[in-house]
């Protein structure tokens, strides 16, 4: 049973207004402690995302694991250089003074975690909260409960009891957490869910992240080396059975391309797993109702590639849909699975127009060796990222602020942007009283003559 939200709360409170987690020492021995949670509990993480998604071990370690380990080691070293006030040029009424902005904590800040990867969705917001000097309500997913409940028993043992919990539960009792004051919410999940939470942060004015997801689209043209680029493409679909927020959702090309990528998927889709159903690499849909939902998107258009699936098992098939239709439901929401529909336009223009009819993408993806076609694209649409002639790579660089824009979200994280996502930017303007200050900054007093203003 999940703990009481008030108390919780109260307890992290309190702890802030201690000012216990203030000091950077305090706040390094968290996250240091916290590399110790990831290296020394490797196969535990690794099991649990197994019972979870049938995530193999190798995709475990590297987008989840190691993820964090880089991620924590980056704000490691950087945290004293981040933490220091950062001097702000100044007029000349002002010489004399020390004007900078002091990043502060906000106090008691919510992460709310999402299912499909569900230890670094969890954990990588949580970094940047703790590195910032504020106390933590870590809340997992629940469609992922063996990472839920790993989570809840790992860091009791790693952090600071009374400074960072664990909250569990579904819609209930986020419902309930949500009625509890914040200083900060970061979440995780679907657009939905995403104004459900801007709605509860706006009865205190809560300032909050979104990470939201939504369809993010692969322009690709004929300039292409196609197979380097369809590996490229299958390889971001099909991580985790294509439940990643940033996954290539559809391909937009002209038909003669189309041909090449199929083609190209037919010899890719084998080497990378000699048979999907039987190899330890390839993932599962998470639960019934997200299987049911996928089972349901393969109506649409053509087969040309996979098409198989198992209820039982939650498994499909890597798949291509070709001859599909704008207003085909796969075309309309986000896929968040292993299909892949390819929507044919005849022009990079047109594929800008489909692009600017819809919600702004999280990820936008651009497989071109025309330097005027990927400059039109950035410079003609809107999306959280984009990535040139490969996918998924945009996130894994912590000098780039990862998040969407418009429905696909709003604020960014990793690295440093992490650290400031959950830093209030504190204006500090610290005058001295000399006698030389007082005449450089005396303009300001009455009578206001017109010489008098122009100085100022
Ligand atoms: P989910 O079902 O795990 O929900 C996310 C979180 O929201 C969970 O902790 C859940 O308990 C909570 N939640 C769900 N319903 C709620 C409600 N009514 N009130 C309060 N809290 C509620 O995950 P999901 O939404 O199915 O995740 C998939 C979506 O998330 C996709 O759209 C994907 O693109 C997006 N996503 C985005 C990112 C990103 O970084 N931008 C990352 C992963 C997933």
């Amino acid at each position: 049973m999940s703990e009481n939200p008030s108390e919780v709360v109260a307890t992290l409170r309190n702890s802030f207004n201690s000012g216990k987690t203030r000091p950077l020492e305090f706040r390094i021995k968290q996250l240091l402690n916290l590399l110790k949670l990831y290296e020394e509990n490797e196969d535990a993480i690794v099991e649990a995302l197994w019972t979870d998604l049938k995530k193999c071990k190798g995709e475990a370690l590297l987008m989840e694991i190691q993820f964090l380990i880089n991620d924590l080691k980056t704000v490691l070293m950087n945290l004293y250089r981040w933490a220091k006030p950062e001097h702000v040029e100044k007029d000349l009424a002002n010489l004399l003074d020390k004007a900078y902005i002091q990043r502060e904590p906000y106090g008691v800040v919510l992460v709310i975690g999402a299912w499909n990867y569900p230890f670094q969705l969890t954990f990588g917001p949580v970094h940047g909260a703790i590195a910032a000097g504020n106390c933590v309500v870590i809340k997992p997913s629940e469609i992922s409960p063996a990472t839920a409940k790993l989570i809840a028993k790992l860091v009791p043992k790693y952090l600071d009891g009374d400074c960072y919990k664990v909250f569990n539960g579904g819609i209930p009792e986020t419902t309930e957490l949500l009625k509890e004051r914040f200083d900060y919410i970061f979440y995780t999940g679907n657009t939905n869910v995403g104004k459900i939470i801007h709605q509860a942060a706006n009865k205190y004015l809560t300032p909050v992240t979104l990470e939201l997801g939504g369809k993010s689209p692969c322009y690709i043209d004929n300039s292409v080396n196609y197979l380097t680029a369809t590996k490229r493409i299958l390889w971001g679909k099909l991580a985790n059975a294509g439940q990643t927020c940033v996954a290539p959702d559809y391909i937009l090309c002209t038909k003669e391309v189309q041909q090449e990528i199929i083609e190209a998927a037919k010899i890719i889709v084998p080497q990378f797993y000699a048979n999907p159903k039987e190899s330890s690499e390839y993932g599962r849909i998470v639960t019934d109702r997200h299987f049911e939902r996928l089972q349901g998107l393969l109506k649409s258009g053509k087969i040309a590639l996979g098409g198989e699936y198992d209820a039982e098992e939650k498994y499909i098939a890597p798949t291509i849909l070709t001859d599909v239709k704008e207003t085909d439901d796969v075309m309309k929401e986000e896929i968040f699975g292993p299909i892949l529909p390819i929507y044919n336009v005849n022009t990079v223009q047109d594929a800008i127009n489909f692009i600017n009819k819809r919600e702004k993408p999280l990820a936008l993806y651009i497989f071109s060796n025309r330097k005027s076609v990927v400059d039109s694209i950035i410079n003609n649409t809107s999306s959280g990222g984009i990535c040139v002639n490969d996918t998924v790579m945009q996130l894994a660089i912590d000098t780039l602020p990862f998040g969407g824009v418009g429905a696909s979200g709003m604020g960014g994280y990793h690295g440093k942007f992490s650290f400031d996502t959950f830093s209030h930017k504190k204006a500090v303007l610290e005058k001295n009283l000399d006698a030389l200050g007082e005449k450089l900054g005396s303009a300001k007093y009455p009578p206001l003559t017109p010489g008098k203003i122009n100085y100022l």
